[in-house]
């Protein structure tokens, strides 16, 4: 478990060792291993505290883990930064490729990832690409004096200026989120993931379910689906809001319903209110007005056209029955009637592009939601395609698409975009 301290030779072994692990990791279909760092190795990395980053100037100073609830970071704060990234097929069992970094350069090492690699790809272009994001990673870190990849450096050091808001969980911020800010939140998100996959209730129900040998439940439904759901169907203040998720609980066979039981259930803060959670995750899509008992939400985006998710179809309502795995109408003969698209690939594309620009978000949802309300001619519904295949299907020679699933089982995909790199 003891961090070591490798040789130059050993060095450039890990580095083919990893960039192999990670060809056949991006080929296959695996999952992301997402863990809690084993306590002793946190506890043996935190002795770095005091001392200064390995990739800046910065003196580490003292943090919680991320899976506690007051984690409040700095750019300073002490992480933990695989050399050998988790998205990449990293684990924590590479314990010597496993560092000491401040919060600060260990989000802008995401950022060059996202930049550089993107979603998981398989062209041998993308392929050489994730190999040599491996050799830097490792070599940025261990190696002096090492002939760096001037094109993955160059995106390092252009985002040495970037500022780390200070994340405020409870307020919604005036303007969308930049993406330093996005991958901010996420990191305070996986925290919260960790966590909720790591409590001893967690691991005893996963024992009992492999017991059991249950049949999985058809679908599982995330927070932000249920509380959209239940906002579209008429849950627009706390109180109508609490029965429309009491009775979602109650047709979905919950052991217990109620608030307590949803922020449990998701990982939540167990006190905190509906209004809070929507502000925190929903804050793109549903506006809040007014506080406490008398907040009342609405749908900024309308939500059956931002996302093909089979949720927000109009659906009968949930309490009603439910709704949520109700069968949708027959698809073929939806198709038939509808007219020929009016717009290519490209340039939906660069609509969307443009839209990135002026909101400074990448959450396709989002860009799609705001740019049909601006240009009906780009609502792929009216063609009979459903948005989130079309971009799969058609965009990717002109948009860099990053999968972005969410914590849950099985996840639901957000897709984020970006320019070609
Ligand atoms: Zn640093």
């Amino acid at each position: 478990m003891i961090p070591l301290s490798l040789t130059k030779t050993e060095i450039h072994e890990a580095v083919s060792h990893c960039q192999e692990v990670a060809i056949s990791f991006c080929k296959s279909t695996k999952k992301v291993k997402r863990a809690q760092i084993p306590k002793t190795l946190r506890i043996e990395l935190s002795k770095k505290i005091g001392s200064k980053c390995p990739t800046c100037d910065r003196i580490i100073t003292v943090s919680n883990p991320p899976s506690v609830k007051q984690y409040q970071p700095i750019a300073s704060s002490f992480t933990v930064e695989h050399l050998f990234p988790l998205a990449i097929g990293g684990d924590n069992t590479y314990t010597h490729l496993m560092v000491a970094m401040c919060r600060h350069c260990n989000v802008r090492r995401n950022i060059v990832m996202q930049q550089y690699i993107g979603s998981r790809r398989r062209t041998p272009k993308a392929l050489e690409d994730v190999k040599k994001f491996v050799e830097w990673s490792m070599a940025s870190v261990l190696l002096t004096n090492h002939d760096h990849d001037t094109e993955i450096q160059e995106i390092w050091e252009a985002t040495e200026s970037l500022k780390l808001e200070k994340t405020n969980r409870n307020k919604k911020s005036e303007n969308p989120p930049n993406l330093a800010e996005l991958l901010d939140r996420i990191s305070l998100l996986e925290g919260r993931l960790e966590q909720l996959e790591n409590t001893k209730w967690r691991r005893l129900t996963r024992f009992i379910t492999g017991l059991l040998k249950r049949k999985p439940r058809i679908t599982q439904y995330s927070a932000e689906e249920i509380l959209l759901e239940c906002i579209r169907s008429g849950g627009t203040t706390p109180v109508k809001l609490g029965q429309k998720i009491t009775n979602y609980q109650k047709n979905h066979d919950w052991e217990e319903t109620g608030k307590l039981a949803f922020n449990e259930h998701f990982g939540f803060s167990k006190q905190q209110t509906y209004t809070t959670t929507i502000s925190n995750i929903l804050g793109d899509r549903i506006k809040v007005t007014g506080i406490r008992n008398n907040a009342s939400y609405s749908i900024i985006v309308p939500d059956s056209e931002a996302s093909s998710s089979v949720l927000l179809q109009k659906t009968p309502s949930i309490t009603e029955s439910n709704s949520f795995s109700a069968p949708r109408g027959n698809p073929s003969k939806e198709h038939s009637e509808k007219p020929k698209i009016k717009i290519t690939p490209e340039e939906f594309s660069k609509a969307l592009l443009r839209q990135k620009e002026r909101l400074s978000t990448p959450n396709f949802s989002f860009l799609y939601g705001s740019l049909i309300k601006e240009n009906p001619i780009f609502n792929l519904k009216q063609y009979g395609i459903k948005p989130n295949d079309y971009l799969i299907d058609k965009c990717s020679d002109f948009l860099t698409i990053i999968e972005r699933p969410d914590g849950n089982t099985p996840p639901t995909i957000h897709y984020w975009i970006n320019d070609l790199q």
